[in-house]
This record gives C-alpha cells, structure tokens and sequence, in this order.
C-alpha cells in the first residue's frame, strides 16, 4: 500500500461509517483512489502520497446523504404550501407543474439540487415536470441522481378542482417520456432513471399495469407515492374496492423494485404485503409533520420493511431530517426503545435509501471499494461539543449548514461550504427571478 498515491487522503478523521460491522472509528484515515474508498481505518503508512491531503482532525466524516424523494420545482412554493394542508399538486390557488416552462423548470431544479447537495446529500431522486431539463440542470452540479418524470394518465389540470379524469394521451405521453429519459442517460454512472409513477389514484388500473410490463421489461426502479393522503385512500376504494397496496399489488408493481412514498394510510395487511414483497418505503417525515400526519413508522419497522428517508418538498437538510424520523417514532411508541436510536435513523439516511434504489453494492456507507461519497462535517462547533457519541451529537443537534466538504465519485463538489462547479447566488437568482414570474401568474403579489 505505501506505493499507492491516493487522490484524496483525508487524516485523523472520526467516520461514522453506516458500516454495521465498524460503526464509528476514530483517529481513522480515509483514502480515495479512482473514485473508490481504497483506505478506511487506521493511520496510513510513512510515506503515504497523496495529491490532496486534509487533515480532518476535529472533523467527522459520514456516508453522503441518500435523500430519494424531492421534487426540486416545488421549492417555488416554499413558505405557503405547507400551511395549506395538502400536496401542492393537488391545491388550488398556487403555481402547479403545468405552468412551469423550461427555463423555470432549470433554475429550480439547481437551486433545490445545490440545496440538497450543501447540506450533504451525495444523490438525490427528483420526480417531477420537465425531467428532460432537470435532470440535465442538477447533473452540472455532479451529485449522483435517480430522476424521473411524473408519470400519470390522470388529468391533474383537473384535480385540483376535485376531477379525476384519466386520459390515455397523457399517459403514454408521461411515460414515452420517461423511457426517452432513461435512454437518454443511460450508461451515465451517476445518473439513473426511475419510473415515478405519481399515486394509484392519479393511475388507472391500465396505466399501472402497463407501466409494471415496462418496469419489469427493463427492470427499472418504480417510485411511487403510497398512502399519502385520505383522498388518495377514498379515490382508490371507490374505484377498485381495494386499498392502494393491493391495487399495485395486482398490477404486478409491489416488488423490490417499488419504493412507497409517505406510506402514512397503511393497513396491517398492506404492511405484510410489501414486507412480503420486498418493497420499500421511503419516509418523510418532516412533510407528514407539517400536514398534520405521521407515518407508522415503528408499525412498519416490525413489519421489517427496509426504509429510506426524503425530503420531499421540505428543505432538503436530511441532517435535520433523521431527527425529525427519530422523534416521530418515538411519539408513537410513547417513549424511548431500543428499536429507535440514532443509529437506525442514520442507517434510513444512507444504506436504507440505498437499497430502496437497488444501489446499497456501491454506496450508502463508508466501505473499502465503495464508491467515495462522503460528507465532511465541522464537529467543532459548540452545538456538537463534546465528542462522547459523535453520532448521538450528528443526530440530536447536528444540521445541514455545518457540512463543509461534499465528495461525490471521489470529485469535491463542496468545499468550504460552497459549491465547486456552480456559482451559488446566481443559482439563487434564477430561481428567485422564476418564482416572480410564477406567482405573478396566478395572482399573488411577490414580496419584493
Ligand atoms: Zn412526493
């Protein structure tokens, strides 16, 4: 190993690994080459090259962040949506997908992107309108992505006043798109797409079959939301007498390849049934909180459903994040156990989200050969002094801002706290400058 020149060697780091079997180490170094971790633990040899070198004394080092579920073009209703007490997509009075054009569309998705990423998310799985131009405009940030386009048949241009109307032409419109996606990055190491199939109320029993043929035909991950709302409850019984779990279920999409977003409106029986199949749940917690709902976590952690953690529409802080997963879950038990420590909400922020997109083989913890996705954290700070527990002080009092280095692929995307291939207030701007244009559109003075 002396002889090995390392690309990045980071010395005297606490690593918080996500690594069941080496949880945390201490005084350890970590050494990147060619985009993998290829020294993890102790000090390395007298002589060691290295064409970066940084002494992360006083730092700690984690996995990146997994945050699998954003919508970045939502951020254009942030500070009035969440007050409304439903999806945006569904509430009237307020800028929708639809209106977004392609240039709104660029400068959101980078700002919800550059978010993500300055507060240690290393991969981001964004799903919404545009994806053509999303995709492309979080890619020149150099984060890992799992896009996709929103895919539906139901007209949303009419749901926001209470119509459900599903039409063929969108549906194989919002899926061809997706497919072309797909296509379009394929090969690209740090870009998968998915099949972000919106909700099975906003799909027809047709639609969710045909999309489990083209899912299974490619074998691409399905992300979906799943027992969101009591709306979305209420339209499924009417429509199929089931309950949404069973509805994907029968069209062949509830498998290891299903990721379920929300997962608040879930049976017994609905848990037994993903748990059976593999799938997985991504939890928002935060989102929930602020509609007012919680997600049965502790119900389906006994139902031993793998579980990945996601922002949303929310900020994009998963830091802050895994505390609100921790203090939910605690409330539904009623006090503090064993099954709910911090360890188990750090393990839902990166190797849980990892397996939900199939990819836990390559990153998700600090591993020798796994691809070098990391986060660097100033632990000097007064708010995570002293260092008893560093994982204790990450998730009770830690936050995204006291991020420093963000490391993608072995790349430093992050330094300092800024971005390395963006400039950050111009990222700002643009986004600023849509969100006048989109609130102008539907009537609402902007404040400045
Ligand atoms: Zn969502």
């Amino acid at each position: 190993m002396a002889a090995t020149e390392f690309d990045l060697l980071f010395t005297n780091a606490t690593l918080l690994t996500a690594d069941p079997a080496q949880p945390t180490l201490r005084h350890a170094d970590l050494g990147v080459k060619d985009g993998r971790i290829a020294w993890l633990g102790g000090t390395v040899p007298e002589g060691t090259r290295a064409r970066r070198r940084i002494d992360a004394s006083g730092k700690v080092l984690t996995p990146g962040f997994v945050n699998v579920h954003t919508h970045a073009i939502l951020s254009m209703v942030r500070g009035v949506a969440a007050d409304l007490g439903f999806a945006p997509s569904y509430t009237p009075g307020i800028p929708k997908g639809p209106q977004v054009n392609p240039e709104q569309a660029r400068a959101l998705a980078q700002l919800g992107a550059l978010e993500a990423l300055l507060f240690g998310s290393t991969l981001v799985g964004d799903n919404f309108v545009h994806a053509d131009v999303t995709t492309e405009a979080m890619a020149e940030l150099g984060l890992r992505l799992t896009p996709s386009w929103r895919i539906h048949d139901v007209d949303f241009a009419r749901v926001a006043d209470g119509e459900w109307i599903y039409n063929p032409a969108i549906g194989e419109r919002t899926l061809r798109a997706g497919l072309e996606l797909a296509e379009r990055w394929r090969g690209n190491p740090r870009v998968q797409v998915q099949l972000a199939t919106h909700a099975v109320d906003t799909c027809s029993d047709a639609f969710l079959r045909e999309i489990a043929g083209v899912a299974e035909r490619t074998g691409m991950v399905v992300n979906t939301h799943l027992g969101q709302s009591q709306v979305e409850v209420d339209r499924v019984a009417a429509r199929t007498g089931r309950t949404s779990t069973q509805v994907l279920e029968d069209s062949g999409l509830l498998n290891a390849r299903l990721m379920g977003g929300h997962c608040i409106y879930l049976t017994e029986d609905d848990m037994a049934r993903m748990a059976r199949a593999g799938a997985h749940a991504v939890h928002i917690p935060k989102c929930n909180a602020a509609s007012g709902r919680l997600a049965p976590t502790p119900a389906l952690k006994r139902a031993g459903i793998n579980m990945a953690l996601a922002t949303d529409t929310q900020h994009a802080d998963m830091i802050e994040l895994m505390r609100w997963a921790l203090a939910t879950a605690r409330i539904q038990e009623g006090r503090v156990t064993d099954e709910w420590q911090p360890r188990h909400v750090f393990e839902m922020a990166t190797l849980g989200g990892a397996r939900a997109i199939g990819q836990a083989a390559h990153i998700g913890s600090l591993a020798l050969g796994k691809c070098a996705d990391l986060v660097m954290l100033d632990f000097a700070r007064p708010h995570l002094v002293p260092h008893v527990e560093p994982l204790g002080n990450l998730v009770h009092t830690g936050q995204g801002r006291d991020v420093q280095m963000v490391v993608v692929d072995g790349e430093i995307l992050v330094e300092d706290g800024l971005p390395t291939r963006v400039d950050m207030h111009s990222v700002c701007a643009a986004a600023e400058q849509a969100c006048r244009e989109l609130w102008g559109d539907v009537g609402r003075e902007y404040w400045r």
